[in-house]
């Protein structure tokens, strides 16, 4: 099943979403508001800002992070810290390579994990939960058919019977993002 969502329709989802769980207008979170440093976002918002998205969509947004899961991929993080305690340049192409979508401005090697974790955007967000929908399953586990549409809920739904596919979880999505980076960068990874 293909992803049945475009791009903008998720970015108000989540836009939405966020504007409930922070009790701001849907206004003031643009593309580039970092969800921390200019949204205030608390430990407990993104909490429920992952509590949301599984209400209105059906995923379930990581709990784990690419530095994490980097680091378990490699059976180690050596590589990715510096003596300083910033990101190696390795970790941050793996994370620019993420479905988050960094860009260079946003993730460079040197930054503290928690400025990392701070960098990320609704757009972000938006784009991460957008790419959990190109991993639903390849049919309908009710009956077969393999195309997916966006019911009026909102939801994704199997255009055949209207059944709710279960896409991959977050993650999921965020390990075979990583696992995917260091294929493509060419590093060999642990093994279990
Ligand atoms: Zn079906």
């Amino acid at each position: 099943m293909q992803n049945p969502f475009e791009a903008e329709q998720i970015q108000e989802i989540v836009r939405e979403g966020l504007a409930q769980v922070l009790g701001t207008g849907a206004d003031s979170i643009t593309p580039e508001a970092t969800l921390v440093s200019d949204l205030g976002a608390e430990s407990l918002d993104l909490v429920e800002f992952r509590y949301e998205m599984e209400t209105r969509l059906g995923v379930a947004l990581p709990k784990s992070n690419v530095l994490d899961q980097l680091a378990s991929a490699l059976g180690g993080s050596e590589r990715l810290y510096d003596e300083r305690g910033g990101i190696t340049e390795l970790a941050a192409e793996v994370l620019r390579r993420s479905a988050f979508g960094y860009s260079e401005e946003q993730v460079h090697a040197g930054m503290r994990p928690y400025e990392v974790a701070a960098a990320a955007t609704s757009a972000h967000w938006a784009a991460f939960t957008h790419a959990i929908f190109d991993h639903l399953p390849e049919n309908c586990t009710e009956c077969g058919a393999d195309k997916a549409e966006v019911a009026a809920s909102g939801k994704a739904v199997c255009a055949g019977c209207g059944a709710v596919p279960e896409p991959a979880t977050g993650d999921e999505v965020m390990a075979e993002g990583v696992r995917s980076a260091l294929e493509a960068l060419g590093l060999p990874q642990h093994a279990g």
